[in-house]
């Protein structure tokens, strides 16, 4: 099954490549619904995160209410999810009270890439996709590095704030001025 966060119609098997014509109330938005924090059985990150998963080994994290664990499909020689334990949806709903999670997130993903040997903190990129353009909606941020050495399609699917993809200080920058964040917000920046 895919495991990676993938524009996929209907959430299943996600081909290569990037499908911006992704349905409305596919694979994300009808599990998150649900579940208002907490845990979510039909969630795959949830259920990663609290290790039923064996396919996935969560790698060594310093915070409790996060984990981190490899993308099951790298794009990219590194390439990591930091996902909250707590089911959150995607970033579209975070609002000021979640930057200290957020930039926890951010710890964690430049932790990993270092305890990995990844020092250039320069050729990273890191980032949220934005929904619908995502099979997950569970929070999670991408790590990848080097940013230098993303294939075309990978560059297309993680560029930098556009309408898919947006990155940690642009969505720091719509909270410091309380914006609430909407995808036409996103591609201005
Ligand atoms: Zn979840
Ligand atoms: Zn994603």
């Amino acid at each position: 099954p895919a495991r990676r966060c993938r524009p996929s119609p209907g959430g299943g098997r996600a081909p290569r490549g990037p499908q911006p014509a992704a349905p409305p109330g596919g694979a994300g938005g009808a599990d998150a619904a649900g579940s208002a924090g907490g845990y979510d059985g039909k969630c795959v990150f949830c259920r990663i995160a609290r290790r039923e998963e064996p396919g996935t080994a969560l790698l060594s994290c310093e915070y409790e209410d996060l984990v981190c664990f490899r993308d099951i499909k790298p794009d990219a020689p590194h390439h990591y999810l930091v996902v909250p334990v707590e089911h959150m949806e995607n970033c579209k709903t975070l609002k000021t009270e979640h930057i200290p999670i957020v930039k926890r997130m951010m710890e964690v993903g430049k932790a990993v890439l270092q305890k990995n040997n990844f020092s250039d903190l320069d050729d990273i990129r890191m980032g949220f996709h934005w929904p619908p353009f995502c099979s997950i909606a569970h929070l999670h941020l991408h790590v990848l590095a080097p940013a230098s050495q993303l294939g075309f399609l990978s560059r297309l699917l993680y560029r930098i704030n556009s309408y898919w993809f947006i990155t940690v200080s642009v969505m720091q920058m719509c909270f410091a001025v309380g914006f609430r964040l909407q995808a036409e917000n996103a591609v201005f920046f």
